[in-house]
């Protein structure tokens, strides 16, 4: 799937953000030689010592824009939160026909937020590695993160074709599968497929932490009933996790509105005993998984 037809795609690379996913981003680009120069920009020298102790980067530098100078591509990997203070100061670097892109986990605001700061003749094509772990920072970061998984892009109807291109043949060379849509709906069904789940574990987990302590103690003790799956989602970055309720906000609440909906009919059938009710819910979420499982997804 990957590594078979080593063909540099980019005379130069910038990558904004090296922790789970720019790392691993680097690590692919190193391995099938996609690159003639990976230039990588963190935010402190601390992971930049990292990311050239692992051999990651032929360049390093705390300055974004001495990163993006003269790069074809402009790889964004940070969190969504600080795309916008990144993509000015980055801007004045970029040379005509530079392709931006970006790993974040919501799309419409790196549209709304990027866009306006590039130059004219710079493309845009916001992309989302469907991809993770709970882990963070430049360590975290292997090659094969992205094999089998979508890796969804959402340009701007008159976005350049070339550009678009390049940046899903750089994924396929990761091993993703292509998936293009338009900002709003990826914001749509990430809400639901990735932003619930998450926010359904940090509550979970928040419940127990506010347990009194009689019953607080046993939660870990016996968390393989159930808990334990909810304490790994619940892992992840919370600056991660901040900028993207905030930045996908209205898909967010909607689906959240729904969520509290279903909930509270389950509780209600609980409640009343209503024992087919309960068993018909349980019965059609069962399929789904079955779904996930054929779709290799799991
Ligand atoms: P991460 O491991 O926490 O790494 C974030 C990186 O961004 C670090 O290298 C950090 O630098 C850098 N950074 C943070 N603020 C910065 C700033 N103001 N200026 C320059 N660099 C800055 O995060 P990640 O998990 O790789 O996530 C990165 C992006 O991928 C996010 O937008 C997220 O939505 C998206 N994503 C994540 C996952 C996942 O499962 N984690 C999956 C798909 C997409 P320092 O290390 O120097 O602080």
């Amino acid at each position: 799937m990957s590594g078979s037809d080593n063909k540099v795609l980019f005379e130069r690379i910038a990558l904004i953000g090296a922790g789970l996913i720019g790392s691993s981003l680097a690590h692919v680009v190193r391995r099938d030689g996609l690159a003639g120069h990976i230039a990588v920009s963190a935010r402190t020298q601390a992971t930049l010592d990292k990311i050239q102790e692992l051999g990651l980067a032929d360049s390093v530098h705390l300055d974004a824009s001495e990163a993006a100078q003269d790069a074809d591509l402009v790889v964004l990997c940070t969190p969504v939160g600080v795309y916008g203070d990144i993509a000015k100061a980055i801007a004045p670097s970029l040379k005509p026909g530079a392709i931006v892109t970006d790993v974040g986990s919501c799309k419409q605001s790196v549209i709304d937020d990027v866009r306006p700061h590039l130059p004219e003749g710079v493309h845009l094509v916001p992309g989302h590695p469907v991809a993770g772990t709970e882990h963070s920072g430049p360590e975290a970061g292997f090659a094969e993160l992205f094999e089998g998984r979508w890796a969804i892009l959402t340009p701007e109807t008159d976005t350049d074709e070339d550009a678009i291109e390049a940046v899903a043949d750089l994924w396929r060379r990761a091993g993703s599968f292509i998936e293009i849509m338009e900002a709003r709906h990826h914001d749509q069904v990430l809400a639901i497929t990735s932003h619930l789940p998450q926010l359904v574990a940090y509550t979970i987990v928040d419940t127990a932490t506010g347990l009194e302590d009689h019953l607080k103690g046993e939660v870990v003790k016996f968390s393989a009933g159930g808990f334990r799956d909810f304490t790994r989602l619940a892992a992840s970055d919370p600056v991660m996790w901040r900028d993207i309720c905030l930045a996908n906000k209205d898909a967010i609440l909607d689906i959240l509105g729904r969520f509290t909906e279903d909930l509270t009919a389950l509780q209600r059938a609980i409640r009343r005993g209503e024992a087919k009710t309960l068993e018909e819910s349980f019965a059609r979420t069962r399929a789904i998984r079955r779904g996930v499982i054929d779709a290799k997804q799991d």
